[in-house]
């Protein structure tokens, strides 16, 4: 190596950080680079671009993990180079997953938890992909043996997170989605009645809809379609969206029955990266007993060595998530889980008696256990009109780093909208003092420069269905 080249080395060695040619240029951005950076300075470019997404632990939008003990970041450290799919080479990280899956069955209450079958996935949608999947299948077998037509499969549900409007055009399958009605923002056991067929392969009951944080009335649903059966003969199969409340209720509000202690509950599936407590992404999907998963979805791969079962849409992954979803399992305990959602749904509570006092707000749903999941969600009082929407207040609260997001509910409450806050790990009684003063000097500012143009949904930035 030539001396001057050395040199030019030696400099750049000892270049305070800043004062580097790398951060002083700019970074390629839609082209592929051509020459290396040090990595000292590419990371603190590529760390300083992520500074501008904002601070997720002041994201009250998401349902997702934003804060981890330092003993997860540990082990999904340690699990960086394993691969989920790969059982034969990884045969602990395997069971460490079956062990989750028995886990839950029995959380759930499953007939014979020992025996359920179920899996992991990146997260509830590609869970719900595989119940939905498998509820086809069963319906279209018992359709075929009967020598009835089974070209028009549909799904019967509430209002519904986008992952089931996903299955049911990426499967064909027609998707009769009961809408909301001001006042109404779930589906009834009547309204779900007019919709069921004889071409229903299932109905989707949400524990924790998305829109309001409230659950749906699973064990009314349930029994409607018994007494349909009675009458008519349907047979007609539930799957639980549980992507949210699987987590919750079972610790929370244990004596909710809204799980496999219902006969025609068949699969649940939920997120180990929302109430799970699990790093993103992991979801989970169990089925009722081994009769429930049709035996042609689950395929036999033998290329990684070994005979590996698997029914997924994914296949490699970080094996990461599922490892520190068994630490939060072992960790906490049902006690454990019982004292960070409590809390949550405490603080929740405290947010929901305070939100009336701040401005014409009414709570539409206030985070008791029971009832849904720690979120708050709110509107504003029919017929007023203060000068501002919640998409001027949402933006307002923004200069302060929150994410409060405001979206419209949909069918014909789309005119109405909410605004949410998801409690979650993380969002502490201290954090929500905080949004409450911020939140009285929102409005108070919004009061005193009233807003000649209040701002729309569509040029909101606060929305989210996460
Ligand atoms: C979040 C959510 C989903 C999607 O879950 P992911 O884990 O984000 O894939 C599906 N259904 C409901 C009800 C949800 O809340």
């Amino acid at each position: 190596m030539a001396l001057h080249e050395r040199d030019a080395i030696r400099d750049e060695m000892t270049d305070p950080l800043f004062g580097s040619g790398a951060l002083r240029g700019l970074v390629p951005k839609y082209t592929f680079p051509l020459g290396a950076t040090r990595s000292d300075d590419a990371f603190q470019l590529v760390a300083d671009e992520m500074l501008l997404d904002g601070n997720s632990r002041q994201n009250l939008a998401t349902f997702c993990q934003t804060w981890e003990e330092p003993q997860v970041h540990e082990l999904m450290d340690r699990a960086i180079d394993k691969n989920m799919i790969d059982q034969d080479e990884y045969p602990q990280t395997a069971e460490i997953e079956r062990r989750c899956v028995h886990m839950i069955a029995d959380l759930w209450n499953a007939p014979g938890a020992a025996n359920t079958v179920g899996t992991s996935a990146v997260g509830s949608s590609e869970a719900c992909m595989l119940a939905g999947m498998a509820a086809t299948r069963r319906w279209r077998a018992k359709r075929q043996a009967a020598g009835l037509p089974s070209d028009r499969p549909n799904m019967v549900c509430g209002p519904v997170q986008v992952v089931w409007h996903k299955f049911a055009r990426y499967w064909d399958v027609e998707i009769r989605e009961v809408p909301m009605a001001p006042g109404s923002y779930a589906m009834t056991p009547e309204q779900m009645l007019e919709q069921v067929d004889e071409n229903t392969v299932f109905v989707v009951a949400t524990l924790g809809v998305t829109y309001t944080g409230a659950y749906e009335q699973i064990a009314d649903m349930a029994a409607a379609l018994d007494r349909l059966q009675a009458e008519s003969g349907l047979d007609v199969d539930i799957h639980v969206d549980a992507a949210s409340g699987g987590f919750l209720a079972p610790f929370c509000a244990p004596d909710l029955v809204w799980d496999f202690r219902l006969e025609r509950v068949k699969s649940i599936s939920a997120s180990g990266h929302k109430f799970g407590l699990a790093p993103l992404g992991v979801g989970w999907v169990v089925w009722r007993d081994s009769g429930e998963l049709p035996a042609e979805l689950v395929f036999h791969v033998t290329y990684l060595g070994g005979d590996m079962p698997v029914f997924q849409i994914n296949f490699s992954r970080s094996a990461g998530p599922v490892v520190a979803q068994y630490y939060d399992f072992v960790r906490l305990g049902r006690d454990g889980y019982r004292a960070i959602h409590g809390s949550c749904y405490e603080t929740g509570q405290l947010l929901a008696a305070t939100i009336p006092t701040l401005g014409p707000f009414e709570i539409v749903f206030g985070s008791t256990p029971q009832d849904g999941i720690p979120a708050v969600t709110w509107k504003i009082i029919d017929g007023q009109d203060p000068g501002y929407t919640l998409y001027d207040l949402a933006d307002r609260l923004r200069m302060r780093g929150w994410q409060v997001p405001a979206y419209p509910l949909t069918g014909a409450a789309s005119n109405i909208a909410v605004q949410r806050v998801l409690v979650r790990q993380g969002v502490s009684r201290d954090m929500v003092a905080t949004l409450i003063d911020d939140l009285r000097d929102a409005v108070d500012h919004m009061h005193r420069h009233p807003v000649t143009v209040p701002m729309t949904p569509e040029e909101s930035s606060g929305f989210s269905h996460l």
